[in-house]
């Protein structure tokens, strides 16, 4: 008796931000807050931003009469999930590679934190809160600058051998397809990511020499393609074909209950959901196709720092059961 209800923080690292909350085990947020990152900068000045966080976040649990049990982040790079630290290059934060995430945090704070990838703790967030929110197989994409994955097998994490598993968006689609930001060629992501939708949708413009818009991003591809315009429609059938191939791919290895589609095209709406589903017919084994379903993600921007807040809750929870 007398112990006091457990929370957790939550950090989500961006090249421009650092999201962070306090939370229970629960999902629910009791505080939130936001910093820039100063992802170009130093490690040492992008740990600074971490403290400030943590700080304010300690004070917030001290008022609340919550204990902090653990503390989640999330980061992009593969992370080393055993030891917390960044491996390889991470370039939107140049100088964030080989950062010792737990060591530096921990030393500080003195409570236990945990590592891991960015993409793979917003579909942990899916998984424990949101959209899949009891499924125990999910798999996640997040249409982004790139395509993220996350993949969670009998209610666990997926984080292969070496930390760099579920690298969904580059899977080949096309092997004679263009040559992708990784050094391959036709992966998912050079043809639906959000970047690959623009170039597409800016080149069908090109050709038929129509004015290109001054702010082209995916909604206002959406919003000509809900007026009728043919190039809009085109980019996006193209861009549901392609994520449907990759979709039937995924269904066919993982077999999972439940795809979650996330990032800001996400937003689109359910008749585009509808419309990627049409395009998994004929790339799919059917008997894995009639148990999975396809939804959007629900905790948008919110989902990193749940995200980030489940992976401490259940650390936390695997080390005192
Ligand atoms: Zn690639």
């Amino acid at each position: 008796m007398g112990q006091k209800e457990k929370a957790f923080i939550g950090l989500d690292l961006g090249g421009t931000f650092l999201k962070y909350a306090l939370g229970t085990g629960d999902g629910t947020i009791l505080h939130k807050g936001k910093l820039p990152s100063h992802g170009s900068q130093s490690a040492d000045a992008i740990f600074n931003v971490m403290f400030q966080a943590v700080a304010e976040l300690l004070e917030k649990a001290e008022k609340e009469g919550v204990e902090v049990g653990a503390i989640g982040v999330g980061s992009p790079g593969a992370i080393d999930f055993n030891t917390g630290r960044v491996l390889g290059n991470t370039p939107n934060l140049p100088l964030w590679t080989n950062a010792d995430i737990r060591g530096r945090i921990q030393e500080k704070y003195h409570i236990p934190v945990y590592a891991d990838n960015d993409a793979n703790i917003a579909i942990l967030a899916e998984a424990r809160f949101g959209a899949a929110k009891g499924c125990p197989n999910v798999v996640g994409l997040t249409l982004g600058t790139g395509i993220g994955g996350g993949v969670v097998i009998n209610d666990q994490l997926f984080r292969g051998a070496g930390f760099s598993g579920a690298e969904l968006g580059h899977m080949t689609i096309n092997f004679q397809g263009p040559k992708c930001g990784c050094g391959s060629s036709g992966c998912v992501e050079a043809y639906a990511s959000a970047t690959a939708m623009v170039r597409n949708y800016k080149e069908k413009l090109a050709a038929r020499h129509m004015p290109l818009p001054e702010r082209l991003n995916t909604e206002l591809i959406f919003a000509h393609a809900r007026s009728g315009e043919e190039e809009a429609m085109q980019t996006i059938d193209e861009v549901c074909f392609y994520l449907g191939v990759a979709i039937g791919n995924i269904i066919n290895i993982f077999n999972p209950e439940i795809i979650v589609i996330g990032g800001g095209v996400a937003d689109a709406g359910d008749a585009f959901i509808t419309r990627i589903w049409q395009n998994v017919d004929g790339h799919v084994l059917t008997a894995a196709q009639s148990i999975a379903r396809l939804v959007r993600a629900e905790l948008g921007n919110n989902a990193g720092v749940v995200g980030a807040i489940a992976l401490a809750a259940d650390s936390y929870k695997a080390w005192h059961m």
